[in-house]
């Protein structure tokens, strides 16, 4: 048998374990893994005592947070991932205690960064999972929901479609053809990541119960169902889909204030559809990204 047809046979024993073989080389490689991490969804995290450095909990809200990408980290690992790349990708960026973190992944801190909480993903990484993503604005019985900017954005909408953070940000790995794998949060969380991506791992970090309020499992008990639900995630990682929004791309962004969407619809590829509504036209999800990213790294200086 030759090398090439014995690579070729191993490649697809392999593939069904979750490894990648790269049949050029014969290399067997395990998959590449982005994980994007958001704070509010953090299990036993429920307001802004633990959401920056100005709360009393902030550095418990760090330990926890940093605690859940660990679990990722680790059932990535354990299901044969050869490189992980984590994304902080609250607030400042700066919440994960680099030092804790597992050495095996690389970690992206800090803003501005022109993809915001997807910097870093292209078509080289393998799936994708979402730590500590929260609802959209504007869901009902959801804890510290919000939608990129809570101080600024009511709600966006992609093709007609109001999305959240975990909708919009698959989508722009999507464009790179990166389905997500894994998403942690809430139970609307969970519930929109199945509805939307069909075949996903979720894991319900806690049950809100308010805006502020929420129930929570032990840390050590998410934890441990995270590190299960990756490792599971990446053992099947060949099942799952990327999530593609066919161009062209249509962002009606409706601002909480009338000012801001006076202040965009001076730009002339902006369109103002109402008193606080924009519209932005583009062929790539990666544009609107930029589009957002400027918006957001306004106030972040
Ligand atoms: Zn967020």
């Amino acid at each position: 048998m030759s090398r090439k047809i014995f690579c070729f046979i191993m490649g697809l024993a392999l593939v069904c374990l979750g490894t990648l073989v790269d049949l050029e080389s014969g290399e067997v490689k395990g998959p590449k893994i982005y994980i994007s991490v958001d704070m509010e969804g953090i299990g036993a995290i429920v307001s802004s005592a633990q959401l920056g450095p100005k709360g009393f909990e902030y550095e418990r809200g760090r330990k926890l947070m940093t605690a859940e990408v660990n679990a990722a980290i680790d059932g990535c690992l354990a299901a044969g991932a050869e490189e992980i790349v984590v994304s902080d990708s609250h607030g400042n960026a700066q919440n994960l205690i680099p030092d804790e973190i597992y050495e095996k992944a690389l970690l992206i801190r800090s803003f501005p960064r022109s993809l915001l909480q997807m910097e870093g993903i292209d078509d080289t990484f393998d799936g994708v999972i979402f730590i500590g993503y929260h609802p959209k604005e504007g869901t009902p019985n959801a804890n510290l929901a919000h939608t990129i900017w809570g101080g600024k954005i009511h709600e966006i909408k992609i093709n007609g479609m109001p999305v959240s953070e975990s909708v919009f940000n698959a989508a722009v790995a999507g464009h790179f053809g990166v389905p997500v794998i894994l998403v942690a949060g809430d139970q609307n969380v969970a519930k929109e990541a199945l509805k939307t991506f069909g075949t996903v791992e979720t894991v319900v970090t806690k049950e809100s119960l308010g805006v502020y309020s929420a129930k929570s499992r032990h840390p050590n008990l998410i934890c441990q169902e995270i590190k299960e639900k990756s490792k599971k995630a990446v053992e099947r990682i060949k099942e799952f889909m990327p999530y593609i929004v066919k161009p062209p791309i249509r962002m009606e962004l409706t601002f909480k204030h009338v000012y801001d969407a006076e202040a965009f619809s001076y730009l002339p590829w902006v369109k103002r559809l109402s008193g606080k509504t924009i519209l932005v036209e583009t062929e790539s999800i990666i544009d609107i990204n930029r589009f957002l990213t400027a918006l957001f790294s306004i106030n972040n200086r």
